[in-house]
């Protein structure tokens, strides 16, 4: 069986081929860092991350590269209005990027590049264009000439005439066609600005991703990524100065997320339900935030709430609770073989089935109702009096595996000093009524997550191991 995905560019879906065998070059739009990221940024970040972690699953060896904007407009406005430079605000919220992606189980990419440390190539290829024709100069702006381009309109599926409806030119833009777009804008006194051939300035947005895709993967990559609001005209620009500068094909694959609402509403600073992640992480466990995003298809619209998130904190646990039984009868099971390969066999066909899932698509929705079928399956086996560790490990060595590709973890919570605490006194109340059962659960517990007790005369005491 091979992947199949979902091409927004033929919008059909197609037989995942990559340009070099076993490899795929993967581009996602990152984050303008000029703000903590907002939930919506989060879930690309999310499923363009178990997307790779998929690949590598089936085999693949994935080149992952996500950008950061770290000059633009809003960076700008942040600086004057904060009274800072840009290069600071933009360090802060890389940092907090990183620390928010990180806490949501996303690996870090093979390269983060940033606008202003490509700022070389990015005027190399501004040039090549203008060379070329599909580009020109107007009093410091350089703008890209739309009409020029063949099929410019071809990923969001809309010809030039529709486009044009649309278009416009707003204050202060020198364009010759309201369907160009800028590559290059000449600095306003006192911003931060470059220099070029055309006279300081900083580059437009789109290009940004066009010169490092190319540097960081090649002319031709497999997959380009990102949510679907960037589809147009970010997407659409950037394979149009792509494919004007090498004559190939920019990316053979482009994959789009959905939207996010909250509570039913589109996510709006106006209406005053903006989401930062960096926020929400304090409420409810990154953990869980990563499994309710992965619980929806990532093309399907998702709907943020609460009680949703409640809900699903609630799923994520039985998951673990299953598991973390299995792990409890590993010692008290035996080389017993009678009747092994007909439970076996119902593993195997659940991991085929998850499998078979992911496959379509990436469908981490069917993905994790497998994993309930596991759930189930391993309870159900629990039931027996005499098992196997045979089966036992078959289950557990999936649920690790599966729980892997997820980016989730099968560790308990670490626990806060004060939970350790109490359950120290849980355990003294257990031997004190002779409950040993609950008290040996208790220190078996603290010990799996690496918390080491001494019974002393002067009353338990603990450490982190
Ligand atoms: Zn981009």
């Amino acid at each position: 069986m091979t992947i199949q995905l979902y091409n927004t560019l033929t919008r059909k879906k197609e037989e995942f081929i990559p340009l070099e065998a076993g490899k795929v070059k993967m581009y996602v739009c990152g984050p303008t860092v000029y703000n903590y990221i907002h939930i919506g940024n989060a879930r690309p970040a999310i499923v363009f991350d178990t997307v790779r972690r998929y690949f590598e699953f089936r085999g693949f060896d994935v080149q992952y590269v996500s950008n950061f904007t770290d000059v633009d407009d809003k960076l700008i406005k942040a600086a004057n209005q904060l009274g800072e430079d840009v290069p600071t605000i933009a360090n802060r919220f890389i940092q907090a990027y990183f620390e928010d992606v990180s806490a949501l189980g996303c690996k870090q990419a093979d390269v983060h590049p940033r606008v202003t440390e490509n700022m070389d190539i990015i005027i190399d290829f501004i040039a090549t264009l203008i060379d070329k024709g599909f580009a020109y100069e107007s009093e410091g702006d350089v703008y890209y000439r739309t009409r020029k381009f063949n099929g410019y309109g071809k990923l969001s599926h809309q010809s030039i005439d529709e486009l044009k409806v649309g278009a416009r030119i707003d204050v202060g833009e020198k364009k010759q066609d309201a369907l160009d777009f800028a590559l290059w804008k000449a600095a306003k006194e006192g911003e931060i600005a470059w220099e070029s051939p055309w006279g300081l300035g900083r580059p437009g947005w789109h290009i940004e991703c066009s010169a490092m895709a190319k540097k960081y993967l090649g002319e031709t990559i497999d997959i380009h990524a990102g949510g679907q609001d960037l589809a147009f005209p970010h997407h659409e620009n950037e394979i149009a100065q792509s494919e004007a500068l090498t004559g190939k094909q920019f990316a053979r694959y482009w994959m789009h997320n959905g939207y996010i609402n909250i509570d039913n509403e589109k996510m709006s600073k106006s209406l005053g339900n903006f989401v930062l992640v960096h926020d929400i992480i304090k409420k409810h466990d990154p953990e869980v935030i990563r499994f309710f995003m992965l619980s929806v298809h990532y093309r399907n619209p998702i709907n943020y709430s609460d009680e949703l998130l409640e809900n699903t904190k609630a799923a994520l646990e039985r998951l673990k609770t299953s598991y973390q039984n299995l792990k409890h009868r590993k010692e008290a099971s035996t080389n017993l073989t009678d009747n092994n390969q007909g439970w076996l066999d119902k593993i195997h066909g659940l991991e085929a089935e998850f499998v078979r899932e992911m496959d379509d698509d990436f469908n981490t929705a069917n993905g994790i109702s497998t994993l309930f079928e596991l759930s189930k399956l391993a309870n159900h086996y629990l039931i027996e009096k005499n098992t196997a560790t045979e089966v036992i490990d078959a289950f557990t060595n999936l649920f690790e595996k599966l729980f892997a590709v997820l980016g989730l973890s099968l560790g308990a919570q670490e626990l806060l000093d004060e939970e350790i605490e109490a359950l120290i006194q849980e355990r003294i109340q257990a031997r004190k009524d002779r409950n040993f059962q609950r008290s040996d659960e208790i220190r078996d517990q603290l010990k799996e997550m690496n918390i080491i007790l001494e019974d002393t005369p002067q009353g338990t005491r603990w450490k982190r191991g």
